[in-house]
């Protein structure tokens, strides 16, 4: 039959130019079933802190967000965003301001040879956390700082897929098109200087098992302080911590403490909520004022950007879905070829965490810690359930405790494709070919995710 070649395709497509003033901002989103292009055609821009070359064109799909311009500049615009408007109020000016407050610090610490700041971002889901770190990070690599890019929410990965907590140091550009990436193997651009530290939860939210949350929180400090120690300039830069806006919703704010005190937070950054900055002020600054020996924090407030969209359940599925189908099959501008193998059952052991931690989280008392009596991993059979789970490589060894694997970093992920009890084997997908490592594993129901493989 008759084909259309993709030129033919291209000319049907609707393009816009845009018109931005001096410090303004052009918003817009993409449905995850569609894809836009966008251009810088004259003068400067930024995503998201990160500035665009003039000529390049940058594809979204699946994408909310905007294109910032300190002194104007135009776009050219492929395709229909399913929302775009300009917007004259942004709260650029403070975030900017927040940016030059760390700088200081950041100086200060080098002249003495001291750690540079240790922020924490803190605030409701949606309030535009994850966004302003992008910003600050950008904002440092630019002034040549090595920002170390803390996540603790596990809905979203960092560099990894949503159910892990990792920290990576970045110090070139980051990726615009998918924010931080879900893969530190598929991108020249935002690639952390090293590898990143991912530690697996395999939660939506830390509220399930704070047990296990707070384990990896300190796990995570230790490995990160190292880190940090191993080059001036980190130490001088300094870390920034994402969180999960459920931490943030109830006092006494018991997650918020001990990651405060594990990193030894010196900056919390209150986005987006008046109430959460007054207590988060009674607790740390007030307190602390007693004492003579702990170290100063210094509590700010951030007003949320007028552009940030709430994502509901459903989009947030999808983010987590093309997270996940990312880290397989890599991005259209650098697809991976993902591989299959097959292996025997006894070549294989995968734990869980026990069913009882792992619940709603609207059935769970506050402060729940996981029943005591019951280990932090439990062996799991090999059964069909098991078809269409992720599961993450440890770096523990097989026989490692328990109490041991929850600790360890991840070394990558795999998709069980099938499990067939008769022949007793399983086919599993991997990001790269090789053997499969001899390393326990976890899984877990989350991140729910289907690949039509
Ligand atoms: P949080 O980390 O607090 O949950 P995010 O930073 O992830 O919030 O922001 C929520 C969504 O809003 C993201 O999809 C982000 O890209 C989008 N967003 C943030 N700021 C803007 C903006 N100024 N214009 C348009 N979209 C934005």
């Amino acid at each position: 039959g008759l084909q259309l070649g993709p030129e033919h395709v291209e000319e049907d497509v609707k393009t816009s130019t845009h018109e931005l003033a001096a410090e303004t901002e052009w918003r817009f989103e993409v449905p995850f079933s569609s894809n836009i292009e966008i251009k810088l055609i004259r003068g400067t821009a930024e995503i998201f802190g990160t500035e665009i070359p003039i000529g390049h064109a940058y594809s979204f799909s699946g994408y909310k967000g905007a294109i910032w311009t300190w002194y104007g500049c135009t776009i050219e615009v492929k395709g229909i965003p399913s929302v775009d408007y300009t917007s004259e109020e942004t709260p650029m000016g403070t975030y900017t301001n927040a940016h030059f407050a760390l700088q200081r610090l950041r100086g200060q610490a080098q002249e003495q040879n001291s750690s540079g700041p240790r922020v924490l971002i803190v605030g409701p889901d949606d309030a535009g956390k994850t966004t302003l770190i992008k910003m600050l990070t950008s904002y440092g690599q630019r002034l040549g700082e090595r920002v170390t890019v803390v996540n603790m929410n596990p809905k979203e990965g960092l560099l990894s897929l949503p159910g892990t907590l990792t920290a990576a140091t970045f110090s070139t550009i980051l990726d615009v098109e998918d924010g931080w990436g879900s893969s530190p193997t598929t991108g020249p651009s935002g690639v952390p200087v090293k590898v990143p530290l991912v530690y697996y939860l395999g939660l939506e939210h830390p509220e399930q098992n704070t047990k296990l949350y707070k384990k990896i929180v300190s796990r995570m400090a230790l490995a990160v302080n190292s880190r940090l120690s191993e080059s001036d300039q980190c130490k001088s830069s300094g870390c920034i911590i994402d969180t999960p806006g459920s931490i943030s919703t109830t006092a006494p704010y018991e997650l918020i403490q001990h990651i405060v005190a594990e990193f030894s937070v010196n900056v919390i950054i209150s986005l987006g909520s008046e109430r959460l900055y007054s207590d988060l002020v009674k607790k740390f600054e007030t307190e602390r004022s007693k004492s003579s020996t702990a170290e100063k924090i210094t509590v700010i407030k951030l007003a949320k950007s007028g552009g940030v969209v709430d994502r509901d359940a459903n989009y947030m599925k999808e983010v987590r879905h093309d997270q996940v189908k990312r880290y397989f099959y890599g991005e259209p501008k650098r697809p991976l070829s993902p591989y299959t193998m097959t292996v025997d059952f006894d070549q294989l052991q995968i734990y869980k965490l026990p069913e009882q931690d792992n619940l709603n989280l609207s059935f769970m008392p506050v402060g729940y810690e996981g029943d005591l009596n019951k280990p932090i991993l439990e062996k799991q059979a090999i059964t069909p359930l098991l078809t269409n789970a992720v599961a993450a490589i440890l770096h523990a060894r097989l026989n490692d405790s328990v109490e041991d694997m929850v600790i360890s970093t991840v070394m990558g992920f795999v998709y069980i494709l099938e499990v067939d009890e008769k022949k007793k084997k399983v086919k599993l997908l991997a990001p790269i070919m090789g053997r499969l490592p001899a390393r326990p594993m976890v899984t877990s129901s989350f991140p729910e995710v289907i690949l039509n493989t």
